[in-house]
């Protein structure tokens, strides 16, 4: 599939849809974007390709500065709206989109349903957003650490928390993903072109490794926390 997000001045959507456009190649499934403003996350997603969901934002735009997109290549759930990332726990505090596959989905899903929690899609994905909702310790990027160590398989995540809506935490293994340099806007996304009209400047994420994008920073962290010394690698090709 294909992940983008953005956080900075511009209206988000027009980032998202952007960066969508040039990873649909990625998957087509289903396209989707979740947006910030005002600590309240919005979610619009739609079956079908990214145009589905184009005509939808053109009649009520989801605005906000801050948001996460993807376009999906169905692994776990039919092509639905449904299934459709971004994925949200039932207050919506937490936002995801995933690109990979979480091979104990089952069973944190059991766990979490016998906690009370209410599944309305068929993914793995939706395990992630619940899971960081039912962990969650008042700081997302802690949290974060805590459940990549209840998830197996691959992801690349983009997440959004409603309570912390000046941050978006980033985190990848066995499935690609970069982070975008901007000047007072940084990006995420799962591929160089998808933010090659905005930044050529990125940090090509390692395994296990967390980045938390603010509009004016990005730091980078070990799944202990612990702060990371990244290159910056400057795009020198056109797509
Ligand atoms: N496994 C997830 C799903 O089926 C993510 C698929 C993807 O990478 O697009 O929804």
């Amino acid at each position: 599939c294909g992940i983008v997000g953005y956080i900075g001045d511009k209206q988000a959507q027009d980032v998202l849809i952007e960066g969508l456009s040039r990873l649909e190649y990625r998957g087509y499934d289903s396209a989707g974007i979740a947006t910030i403003e005002n600590n309240v996350i919005r979610v619009e997603k739609k079956k079908g390709r990214l145009k589905n969901l184009e005509d939808v934002l053109a009649k009520e735009a989801l605005t906000g500065r801050t948001g996460i997109g993807h376009t999906r290549w169905a692994t776990h759930g039919v092509p639905s709206d449904e299934n459709a990332h971004p994925h949200y726990s039932v207050n919506k505090e937490i936002a995801v989109v995933h690109n990979g596959i979480i091979e104990n989905y089952m069973v944190l899903k059991e766990e979490l349903k016998a906690q009370g929690h209410v599944f309305v899609s068929e993914t793995d994905t939706e395990v992630i957003a619940h899971l960081i909702n039912e962990n969650y310790t008042g700081d997302i990027v802690e949290t974060v650490q805590k459940v990549m160590k209840k998830l197996k398989g691959s992801y690349a995540l983009g997440i959004l928390c409603a309570k912390e809506p000046e941050k978006i935490v980033a985190v990848r293994k066995d499935s690609p993903l970069i982070v975008g340099l901007g000047d007072g806007e940084n990006f995420i996304a799962s591929d160089i072109p998808a933010i090659l009209n905005f930044t050529r400047e990125v940090y090509l994420l390692d395994n296990g490794e967390i980045a938390v994008l603010t509009k004016d920073d990005i730091q980078i962290l070990n799944i202990n926390g612990e702060a990371i010394k990244k290159e910056i690698f400057v795009v020198d090709w056109n797509p």
